[in-house]
Formats: C-alpha cells, sequence, structure tokens
C-alpha cells in the first residue's frame, strides 16, 4: 500500500518525517500511517511540476490522451482491489464503490483521454486580409485540492481534464482519505505518465493546502471542499491572481409534486440523500413535498430509510457505511439537536446506531420535520443521512423555498407535468437539475454550481476550457493596410 507523497516519479518521505494515520471509520482502527506533506514538499512538488511542464505541454495530445486510456484500461484491471481500498478508507459500501466509483473514475480517464486531440481552437470571421485563429494552450502548473467524500472520482474529474490539456499537477487528497490517490498515482506511473507531471501531497489543508493556494509557482487552482475553505482560497490566492475553480457546499432541494410517480419518487428520493451516508454536495438533503402527498409520501419514505442496511462497508450486502471521520459524525448529530432546539420533528433515525456499530463513525438514515424554511437545517449543509423535509402549497412556494439558500448546486423534481418540469429546470437556482431522478453525473455532463456553490465547472467540454487558456493570433494573409504614418 503506498502511503509516501509522490513527487518527481517517486514515492518519498516528507522532508520532516511527519505521518498520519489514516482511519478506517467501521471501527476507528489504523490502516496505516500516511506521510504528511509540509509547505516544503509543496514547494519540492511545485518544482518537479514546472520542471516537466515544458515537454508535457509539448507532447502530441493524442500521445497525452493514450497514457489517459492506458490507466483507464489499469483501473478496471486492478478494480476489485480499488474497490476494497476506497471503501476501507472512506466507508463507501463496497456494493457503490464496486457500481459507481470506480467504473466513473474509469470512465472519466477514458472520456478525457478521448477528449485529448479533439479539443481544438477557432478560425474567427474577421476584417479582410486577415486571419485570425485561437490557440487552447494549457495553463501551467495546476494545484489540485479535494475532500474526502469521493476521493477516487474527484481526482479523475479534476486531474482527466487537467493532464488532457497539457497541465502538469500538485495534487492534494484529504488527509482523512489518501490512500486510493496514492494508489492512482501507481498506476499513472505504470500508464507511463512522465515523472512530475503529477504530483500528490497529502497534508492537512491549513499547511498543504493552504501553500498551494498561495504558491507563486501555480497558475490555477481547482478546489472542491467546503464553502469555508473555498472563501481562504480565494483570498490565499490573490498574490499571483490565480485562475480559480470552486466546487463548494450545496443544500439542494428535491421536489416532489402531487402528479408524481409516487413509488419513483419514493425511492430515488431516498438516494438523493442516503447515497454515500448523504456525504455529497449534491445530495437531495431538502425534501419538498407537496402539501397534498406529504403523508401519503412519508408513509412509504420513512419505512423505506428504516430498513435500509448498515453494516461494514466491506460487507457485501451493506447499504450503508459509516460517516468517514468521528468528528463529522458528531457534527451530523449535533445538527438533530439543532433541530429540536427549533421546533423540527425527528421523524426517524436521529441517532448512532449501538450494538456492534457503535465503534464506528454510523448515524441512522434521519427524517426531519422542519419548522420553517428559514431553520438552521433547512439552510445549512448538513452533510449527512439527514434530510430535511418541507411542505408547499403551489408552484410559486415550492420555487421559493427552492432557492431561498444561498447555495445553488443540484436539484430534483418529480412531476408527470412536461412544462411544469422544463419551467423548473430553468427557473430553479443551480448548477444541475435532475428531473424524475437524482444524482446523474457522467464525464460528458458539466458539474458546478452558483452562489456560495462555487464557480467554474468539471468534467464536459467546460472543464477543457477550465485548464486552458485562450489565445488569439492575427495573421495578415493580404491586407493592404494605409500606414498609420505616411512618410
Ligand atoms: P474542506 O473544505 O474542509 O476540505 C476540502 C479540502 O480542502 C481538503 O483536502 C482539506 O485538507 C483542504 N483544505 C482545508 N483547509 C484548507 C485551506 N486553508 N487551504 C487549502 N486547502 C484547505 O471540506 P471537507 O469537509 O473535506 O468536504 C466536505 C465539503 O466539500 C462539503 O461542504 C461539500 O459540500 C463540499 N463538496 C463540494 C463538491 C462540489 O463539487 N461542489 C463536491 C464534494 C464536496
Amino acid at each position: 500500500m503506498a502511503r509516501q507523497l509522490f513527487i518527481n516519479g517517486e514515492f518519498t518521505d516528507a522532508l520532516s518525517g511527519e505521518t498520519l494515520p489514516t482511519l478506517n471509520p467501521h471501527d476507528n482502527s489504523v490502516i496505516a500511517d500516511v506521510a504528511l506533506a509540509g509547505r516544503e514538499d509543496v514547494d519540492r512538488a511545485v518544482s518537479a511540476a514546472q520542471k516537466a511542464f515544458p515537454a508535457w505541454s509539448r507532447r502530441p495530445a493524442a500521445e497525452r490522451g493514450r497514457i489517459l486510456l492506458k490507466l483507464a484500461d489499469l483501473i478496471e484491471a486492478n478494480a476489485d482491489e480499488l474497490a476494497r481500498l476506497e471503501s476501507l478508507d472512506t466507508g463507501h459500501p463496497l456494493r457503490d464503490s464496486r457500481m459507481l466509483d470506480v467504473p466513473r473514475t474509469a470512465a472519466c480517464y477514458r472520456y478525457f483521454g478521448g477528449m485529448a486531440d479533439k479539443f481544438q481552437g477557432e478560425t474567427i470571421p474577421v476584417e479582410a486580409g486577415f486571419l485570425n485563429y485561437t490557440l487552447r494552450e494549457p495553463v501551467g502548473v495546476v494545484g489540485q485540492v479535494v475532500p474526502w467524500n469521493f476521493p477516487l472520482m474527484f481526482t479523475s474529474w479534476k486531474m482527466g481534464p487537467a493532464l488532457a490539456a497539457g497541465n502538469t499537477i500538485v495534487m492534494k487528497p484529504s488527509e482523512i482519505t489518501p490512500l486510493t490517490s496514492l494508489r492512482i498515482a501507481q498506476l499513472m506511473a505504470q500508464a507511463g505518465l512522465p515523472p512530475g507531471v503529477v504530483n500528490m501531497v497529502p497534508g492537512l489543508g491549513g499547511v498543504a493546502g493552504q501553500a498551494i493556494a498561495e504558491h507563486p509557482g501555480i497558475a490555477k487552482v481547482s478546489f472542491t471542499g467546503s464553502t469555508a475553505t473555498g472563501r481562504r482560497i480565494v483570498q490565499a490566492s490573490a498574490g499571483n491572481l490565480k485562475k480559480l475553480q470552486l466546487e463548494l457546499g450545496g443544500k439542494g432541494a428535491n421536489i416532489v409534486f402531487a402528479d408524481a410517480n409516487l413509488a419513483a419518487a419514493v425511492n430515488g428520493s431516498a438516494w438523493a440523500i442516503f447515497h454515500n451516508q448523504g456525504q455529497a454536495c449534491i445530495a437531495g438533503s431538502r425534501l419538498l413535498l407537496h402539501a397534498k402527498i406529504a403523508d401519503a409520501f412519508l408513509a412509504k419514505f420513512i419505512p423505506l430509510a428504516q430498513s435500509i442496511r448498515l453494516g461494514n462497508p466491506l460487507d457485501e450486502t451493506t447499504e450503508m457505511g459509516p460517516l468517514t471521520s468521528a468528528l463529522h459524525q458528531k457534527r451530523v448529530l449535533s445538527y438533530v439537536e439543532a433541530a429540536r432546539a427549533e421546533g423540527g420533528e425527528v421523524l426517524s433515525g436521529g441517532k448512532a446506531p449501538g450494538g456492534e456499530l457503535a465503534k464506528g463513525c454510523y448515524v441512522e438514515p434521519t427524517v426531519v420535520r422542519a419548522k420553517t424554511p428559514g431553520d438552521r437545517i433547512a439552510q445549512e449543509e448538513v452533510f449527512g443521512p439527514f434530510v430535511t423535509v418541507l411542505t408547499f402549497q403551489d408552484e410559486a412556494e415550492a420555487l421559493a423555498i427552492a432557492n431561498g439558500t444561498d447555495y445553488g448546486l443540484g436539484a430534483g423534481l418529480w412531476t408527470q407535468d412536461l412544462q411544469r418540469a422544463h419551467r423548473f429546470a430553468r427557473e430553479l437556482r443551480a448548477g444541475m437539475v435532475w428531473i424524475n431522478s437524482y444524482k446523474r453525473v457522467n464525464p460528458g455532463s458539466p458539474f458546478g454550481g452558483v452562489g456560495l456553490s462555487g464557480y467554474g465547472r468539471d468534467m464536459g467540454f467546460d472543464a477543457m476550457r477550465e485548464y486552458t487558456q485562450v489565445r488569439s493570433v492575427w495573421v495578415n494573409v493580404d491586407a493592404q493596410v494605409p500606414p498609420h504614418y505616411p512618410r
């Protein structure tokens, strides 16, 4: 198991010699001690990435793509090992790691491997006698900072397009879940990625992350994480005016209208919040029910929530694992108290399970009815298996509640009315809208938000735009330009 920093193609200890244990959230036992990058390690990583940049950026795009395609194949060849490692370190049920995280990671590298030689500049129709064209050039050394909720997937969303476009990378995985990222570094080397093109520096956010955000040798930072950290990165990056891409928190509205297919809406809404223990920025964490069907909906939804099988993530039958850390478990449970204090009603769950699971970071699937849409549990991101139920009387009220937070990431709606569906898709303040479904992602489809959910987009052509800058080139092909200073 790789547990050192990956700099300039080699695994190496931190210069300070420091390490941090990464824990198994099922029982809080130590899985491994992992090297902890400090500022001086970030400096080493940036130097390696700077040195690797000229050759990598000039390499034919198809060759860069071929390495990513090879990486996708290697991920598939090692799928079982990667799925187990992701489940061990994060608490994702193995069934999800196998069915979702690993295949989506491979698909992402494959998509951007194919994209590498298809993303192109344009010719612009300008005045007579001139040819004007644009070049899409890599930005340079890119710093990437990701959270702990989907380490495999998020590193692929960031590294896939950055590498396809010809950038070199300093990646900081979360200090809580570094293991699969380091394994991917090994597979990258095996796929033929030259030394220095990707450097991995797992370390503390306030140290290694902050150093990346401040570093004058880094041209762009792509960040996924909380809104509070996003703000710090904006401030820290001002020195050299870094290009920024911020994928931040969310408080997804999932709206069920009276005409919805109830069975599909119940199942989809449970998935929207309970997948990955609710630790998803796009989670459907606000369940907006039309008053007419609210009781009927909850009569099916609550028993479904109560039937979700909690257990060891490595058990094949587990449907929900532990939260990623004990600290986070405490934070999520504190919202149950906050809900009660505000007059909210806990309809189901609301505590850590006992018995065998008491030694891990588990929280029962929790359903809470809020008193008003302004309550803390209806406004703040809980980031756990905790859904806040609100009711509405008509479309106008549904829209006002849905758009009534500072976030704007994912939103969903369930209805049979085609016109209403598309009307809402336009009017919801969100970067992504799902109709009669929730939480679909695909490497071709842009992912990101508005408002306090950040700016910029992962995936799709938009990601390639994020990781390139455009240069406009003017050529005088046969223009007779009268001299400005006739002499
Ligand atoms: P976090 O902001 O605490 O940490 C994210 C990463 O930033 C970690 O690697 C951390 O070490 C690093 N970091 C912390 N302080 C830093 C600093 N001062 N400078 C630079 N880096 C620093 O977030 P988290 O608790 O790990 O993740 C949960 C949050 O991430 C939630 O708010 C969630 O909504 C958000 N998220 C957003 C998206 C999205 O695409 N919009 C996706 C997943 C998660």
